[in-house]
């Protein structure tokens, strides 16, 4: 079922010396991702015309009014900029994902600077750029991250998990099929358990179809729902419950050392000792070699390609947040 994501990605990060000071910064996360997915880089603040380089901009917020100010020269590029962005929501489709540059008055998702007034006065609390908050507004069915976080690999697993869902599910809306939507719903079953066992539950309801709506009604429902689904994180119990389950299918044909091996690289991932991947892959063997269909199947053995991942990680959720 793998599809490759679309992403639109910060179009400093590697693309273009289009950085206020004529610079770019290079993100090896981004460069690896080049051969997996679709990129489509943004510039925003070139696109409103501003040139590189340019003076900096930084975000007020008067009156609960947000403005886009160029101190040095004055201007206020509040009107350019929330056109930009309206014409961008508007015409962008089909996006699984965005990286944006932390920190940017434009791009920044959570960790920008906001000024209280034309003066140095900084308000206490953190917030998104312009472009950074009509994206997280407008794009529920798109995992949204800065730079800055993916470089936390836990963050940077959820990310990809999240990113290949959504893509899988992009193919199954385009397809208005629903076999195709029970098959997405059964093999990412395991995965999003470990999600959210309630919101799980709910998409198998709409799956079901009691009502006998149309395929679209259906289709627009379990997209919603599959949003909430997955804007939350993984907890390592659910995680747990998962894997448990997952070897439920194949544990009665291992020898009592296999399963007393498995059940010890449970304890060893539960205690951080191993990551997750290397309890995934045991499993994705069982499956293998004794054909069990389904459990090969389940995305949670294989969520993302595997030359994405690094042998640190553990798939818990302490550092994201
Ligand atoms: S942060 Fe955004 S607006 Fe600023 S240079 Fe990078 S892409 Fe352009």
């Amino acid at each position: 079922m793998k599809v490759k994501p679309r992403i639109v990605v910060s179009r400093c990060l590697g693309f273009e010396n289009c950085r206020y000071n004529g610079q770019m910064i290079t993100d090896s996360f981004v460069d690896q991702l080049k051969d997996y997915v679709e990129i489509i880089t943004v510039c925003p603040e070139v696109e409103i015309g501003l040139g590189v380089p340019r003076a900096p901009i930084r975000v007020l917020k008067i009156s609960n009014d947000y403005v886009l100010y160029q101190p040095e020269t004055k201007r206020d590029l509040t009107k350019e900029m929330t056109e930009y962005c309206k014409n961008f929501v508007e015409k962008t489709t089909e996006i699984d994902g965005f990286i944006l540059k932390n920190r940017s008055p434009s791009c920044g998702v959570g960790d920008v600077k906001i000024y209280s007034d034309y003066s140095e006065t900084l308000l206490p609390k953190r917030e998104s750029g312009f472009f950074g908050r009509i994206v997280r507004d407008n794009f529920h069915s798109s995992v949204v991250e800065d730079e800055g976080r993916l470089r936390n690999l836990k963050i940077r697993e959820d990310f990809l998990i999240k990113l290949f869902a959504f893509a899988n599910f992009r193919k199954v809306r385009n397809e208005k099929n629903m076999g195709s939507l029970v098959e997405y719903h059964s093999h990412h079953k395991l995965l999003f358990l470990a999600y959210n066992q309630y919101r799980y539950r709910l998409c198998g309801k709409i799956v079901g179809n009691l009502e006998k709506l149309s395929i679209e009604q259906v289709l627009s429902d379990y997209e919603k729902e599959l949003s909430k689904l997955l804007s939350g994180h993984i907890k390592i119990g659910s995680m747990i419950n998962s894997l448990q389950h997952a070897f439920g299918g194949v544990s009665e044909d291992l020898k009592v050392e296999e399963r007393k091996y498995f059940l010890d690289s449970l304890d060893e991932y539960r205690d951080e000792r191993i990551a997750l991947s290397v309890i995934t892959h045991l499993l994705m063997s069982y499956a293998v070699r004794f054909e069990k269909e389904y459990l090969a199947k389940q995305v949670l053995l294989n969520p993302f390609p595997l030359e994405l991942t690094t042998a640190s990680r553990t798939g818990r959720d302490s550092n994201i947040s």
